[in-house]
């Protein structure tokens, strides 16, 4: 029972709605604007691709040597788009933008329309 309260108390949303196939979208459980980016590693040395992961919010290879070369030096790539050959060593991440940011703006181009509206009538006049 404690475990589980701690565990909810610690629980963010991952915004799984937004699914790996979609480029782009608002997340429908916290609101937030979420970007599905796919990251390759290669190794510098032969440019084999190697299985990637994230560690520590950092994009690195699964394996610490190439697997065809056995160098350990590696560069990584982003990718348009994910094809089914990649899929197996590329990792996802996901950039989030807080939708707060974008309502100002959303809300300034509405007050501009509410003060010309009044100045109308007094112009017909
Ligand atoms: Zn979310
Ligand atoms: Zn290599």
């Amino acid at each position: 029972m404690f475990l589980t309260d701690l565990f909810n108390f610690k629980k963010r949303c991952n915004h799984e709605k937004i699914t790996p196939d979609m480029e782009c979208g608002y997340c429908p459980d916290c609101g937030c604007f979420v970007q599905n980016e796919w990251y390759i590693t290669r190794c510098a040395c032969c440019g084999v691709k190697l299985k990637t992961a994230i560690i520590k919010d950092e994009i690195v290879p699964q394996n610490h040597y190439c697997t065809n070369c056995g160098n350990d030096t590696y560069i990584v790539e982003k990718l348009e788009k994910i094809n089914f050959i990649d899929i197996n060593f590329a990792v996802l991440k996901k950039i989030v933008t807080k939708s707060v940011q974008n309502l100002p703006m959303t809300t300034q181009c509405w007050e501009e329309r509410n003060i010309l509206q009044p100045k109308l009538p007094i112009l017909s006049l």
